[in-house]
Parts: structure tokens; sequence; C-alpha cells
């Protein structure tokens, strides 16, 4: 791009005022054989105004959840509830029909990992816990995030994972820095998930989120410091690690193909935000 254009992310700056900086650094990045964002994935401001009305909608309706969730509920009075909330305010429930999921939100319970399918038949009964994951498409926009609801008075072993987990995230969240690397998340969040005699599952991680519901890059929560894709500014992703009570392993529900369960029925825990890398720091779009 030449340097007294106007740049291409819609800022009215000229480009050697704007995103030339940024990009030139990364080239020096790639240089080095590093992994660095494509163009495409950094938010230009337009875009990030827009995901962040998306992201306050999607936390409103977390708060609906909040508001309703009680012990005797069916999870799948909470698919309505969040159906009601978001239809209600102009959204869309990104996870009804992606990819065949037929119903508005995941609920997780206990020793399923995450895409528990909301039913009637399941009830939430004192002692449970459970991961309500919520995605909102607004005006094309998109957002996400999950928060563990107790039911009741939990058992000690619950209550310890589901604060580790918190804890686990509030340190990747301290790891994610500008020109810093998802790893240096991962890192941080796996080695007080092992300190804390937990695992983290593998397999499933988080993502690219904004203009879709899954973008690039896929986040590992169990890579090293310093490894893994460079935090640009202007990149959005999730940082929602599946903290397991025993083995990260896990197996995925025959009949309906999505609920994800602990291989040897330990408890399973979640917790997501979805943050902006910006020039100075991290910004957490959802709560
Ligand atoms: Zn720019």
């Amino acid at each position: 791009m030449e340097r007294n254009a106007l740049c291409w992310c819609g800022s009215g700056k000229k480009y050697k005022k704007c995103h030339m900086q940024i990009e030139e650094k990364i080239q020096l990045h790639k240089a080095n054989g590093e992994i660095v964002p494509p163009r495409k994935i950094l938010k230009t401001p337009y875009q990030i105004e827009m995901i962040k009305k998306s992201a306050a909608l999607n936390t409103a309706v977390l708060d609906a959840v909040a508001e309703k969730i009680c012990i005797g509920m069916s999870t799948a009075e909470i698919d309505r509830i969040v159906y009601d909330y978001t239809t209600k305010h102009g959204g869309i429930p990104a996870p009804l029909n992606y990819q065949g999921f037929p119903k508005s939100v995941c609920t997780s319970l206990n020793n399923e990992v995450c895409h528990g399918i909301p039913d009637e038949n399941i009830i939430l009964q004192e002692g449970d816990i459970v991961n309500v994951d919520v995605s909102t498409i607004l005006d094309g926009f998109y957002s996400d995030a999950s928060r563990m609801f107790t039911m009741g008075k939990i058992s000690e072993r619950a209550q310890r994972i589901i604060k580790v987990t918190e804890e686990c995230v509030q340190r990747g969240l301290a790891a994610a820095k500008p020109w810093g690397h998802l790893g240096d998340i991962a890192d941080a969040i796996n080695s007080h998930a092992q300190a804390n005699g937990y695992s983290v599952v593998e397999d499933i991680g988080g993502h690219g989120i904004g203009l879709d519901f899954h973008e690039e890059p896929f986040v590992s929560y169990v890579t090293p410091k310093g490894s893994e894709m460079l935090l640009v500014p202007g990149m959005m992703f999730t940082i929602e690690p599946m903290i397991n009570e025993g083995s990260p392993d896990f197996f995925v529900d025959e009949d309906n193909d999505w609920t994800v369960y602990t291989i040897d029925d330990g408890l399973s825990a979640q917790i997501e935000y979805m943050v902006l890398v910006k020039e100075d720091g991290i910004e957490v779009l959802t709560k």
C-alpha cells in the first residue's frame, strides 16, 4: 500500500500514520519465522465498534439467564430465555442451526465439557454446575462468552474446579499482551491448571471471532510460552479454557453428535471471555 494513501482500515488516516507501522512490525516478526495474523483478521475501527455492540447484547443475554436460572428449571427453558432475549433485541443466536446445532445456546452440566444441547428432560438439580455458552449475531457481527452457574449447595470439588478455572482465565488475560504470543496465554492457563492437579482439554480450543463465528486463529490453551500466533492490535479471539478434574480426554455423544463428555466422568468447567488486542493492552469485550 502507498504510504500517503488512505489506510485500508477506514480510519481516515494516511497509511503511513496508521497501519503501516503495525504491518512493518508484523513483517519483521514474520522474517523471524513467527506465525503472524493475516490482514483480514485485524479488525477495523468500524468493525470493532459494531462487534462491541454485539458483545454488549451477548452480555445482556447472559445477565438475563443469570437472573432466572434456578434449581428445577430445564435446560430447554434456558434456551428459550436466550432465544427470546436475543431476538427481542434484534439479534440472532449464533449457535441456532450452526452446522446443524438444534438450539440457541450450549448448556453443559458437570461432566460435560462443552456443546451440551438444551433439553426439556434435563432438569437442573441441587449441586449441579452448569456452563452456559452464549453467542450472538447482531447486524452481522459475532460475539461469544460463557459463564459457570451453580445450583444451590455444590460440593467442595465443584467449588474448587470453578475457582481454579476463574483463576486460569484471569492469568490468561494477564499474560495477553500486544506483540506477545497466543502461547503466552496458553502457558499461563495450563501451568496454573496443572499446579492445581487439573488438566486442560487439548483438542478443543478458542477461536478468532467478530466477522464470523469461528475465525482464525485456533486458540490452544496448552502450547508453550512464546509459541503460536503473534498478538497484533486489531486481533479478536476468545479465551475459553476447558479445565478437567482428571484426564483431558473426552468423547462425543454418539446420539446427538455434539455433547462432549469427560472420558473419566470427572467434572469439567469453562469460562469464556472475548478479547480485543489493542496497542496499549487487552480489552475484554464480554462478561
Ligand atoms: Zn489503519
